[in-house]
């Protein structure tokens, strides 16, 4: 009884018809022409950008856009090949550098995408035979790299840390290595990881912990390394990762630790070698971004100034938010086909977020999930505001 290979879509069929019966596609959005951080054009229309994950806005600085342009004529497009073969220029280097500089820490490895970090650290230091701690809201490049690993793989409860303590104190501290994986700040819902505690607890049971800081970095911190910084524990987390894609404006990963093998990694990740490295110009974008954070800490000041606006404003119109206020707010609409059609409505009095919805969240839960920028305007912000108002009516 062999069905055909594309059965298995049936049931995403019928759930993806209702997402995308008010006229267009919540996952198939394709943008003719971006003017700004925060503006982008659909049909000649201009639409306020509210999910982008553009936390700096840094996607159209002058000095990073120029750093782009200058690689792009001396390293040329692309890089052809693995980092260990062909693919590894100086602008790599040159970034591993300034990242463990950044952090302080003896070692850092730059990746193709932050997707391919947590692919490299976790399933080339983890294998069968390990232990994965994992926080249940993790995202899913984490539990793919779970997988990939091998190893056997125990959730514990969503930002609680005497569940970790638990299943820690369950499992026989002598018969396997240990390795606990949280976040910082949460994508989905906006909510941080109480990370001090969590490294009390891997502490006391002897295990590793690394933290995902994809929507951390250039958003906590007094220098903007990320939520690890801010909780002062930068040196209780042996592997922090993290994405280029977000804050720091271009794409790529990195992973940074003080282990002294670390960079065996190189070696044993296939996630790193069986894969192209990330173009020059992309380097050098992230390189120039992360100049800038370092020299604009103002940036981080905008950042939040806009999450409180949005957070506040939404909340003061009665929407259910996810979380205290952050850079990602997350608004409750209830079931999938509402969310659905209220992002439809967005879009059409001009605002994009990200629609965010079961088996993709957390709880499931049903989300028009947006992210701010520090290159918002306050009158944007209440843009946004108002047209969550109508479409709350409307939906
Ligand atoms: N980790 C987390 C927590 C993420 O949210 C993301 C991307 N949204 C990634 C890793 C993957 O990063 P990238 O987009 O660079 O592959």
């Amino acid at each position: 009884n062999k069905m055909d290979l594309f059965d298995k879509f049936n049931p995403i069929k019928e759930a993806y018809s209702p997402l995308t019966s008010g006229g267009g596609d919540p996952f198939g959005v394709a943008f003719d022409r971006i003017a700004s951080p925060t503006i982008g054009l659909i049909n000649n229309r201009e639409i306020v950008l509210a999910g982008t994950n553009n936390y700096l806005g840094l996607t159209f600085d002058d000095a990073v856009i120029t750093a782009g342009q200058q690689a792009l004529r001396t390293f040329g497009t692309g890089t052809t090949g693995s980092r260990i073969a062909n693919g590894t220029f100086g602008p790599h280097r040159l970034l591993e550098e300034e990242m463990a500089t950044h952090y302080g820490m003896s070692s850092a490895i730059v990746f193709t995408t932050g997707y391919q970090a947590n692919l490299s650290v976790v399933a080339g230091l983890a294998q069968k035979g390990d232990q994965i701690f994992i926080d249940a809201d993790c995202h899913a490049s984490i539990y793919d790299a779970c997988q990939l690993s091998g190893a056997e793989i125990i959730r514990f409860a969503h930002n609680d840390p005497t569940s970790l303590d638990r299943r820690l104190a369950r499992s026989d501290p002598n018969s396997s290595n240990k390795l606990v994986i949280v976040e910082g700040l949460y994508s989905m819902f906006g909510d941080v990881s109480p990370l001090a505690e969590f490294v009390e607890v891997k502490k006391r049971h002897k295990a590793y912990l690394m933290v995902d800081e994809a929507h951390s970095f250039g958003v906590f911190g007094d220098r903007g390394l990320g939520l690890a910084e801010a909780h002062g524990v930068l040196d209780g987390a042996d592997f922090l990762v993290g994405t280029f894609s977000k804050s720091l404006a271009g794409i790529g990963g990195f992973a940074v630790s003080n282990h002294p093998d670390f960079n065996f990694l190189r070696v044993a990740a296939r996630a790193y070698m069986f894969t192209a490295s990330s173009s020059a110009a992309s380097v050098e974008v992230t390189r120039a971004a992360l100049k800038v954070i370092a020299a604009r800490p103002e940036l981080r000041t905008d950042l939040w100034k806009n999450a409180r606006r949005l957070h506040a404003g939404l909340k003061a119109k009665g929407f259910g938010l996810m979380a205290e206020p952050s850079p990602v707010v997350a608004v409750d609409f209830g079931d999938p086909a509402r969310a659905a059609r209220a992002w439809n409505a967005l879009l059409q009095l001009g605002v994009y977020v990200n629609l965010a919805i079961p088996p993709g969240t957390p709880n499931s839960k049903s989300l028009l999930r947006c992210s701010v920028s520090a290159a918002h305007t306050s009158d944007q912000i209440d843009f946004v505001i108002n047209c969550f108002e109508k479409v709350a009516e409307m939906a």
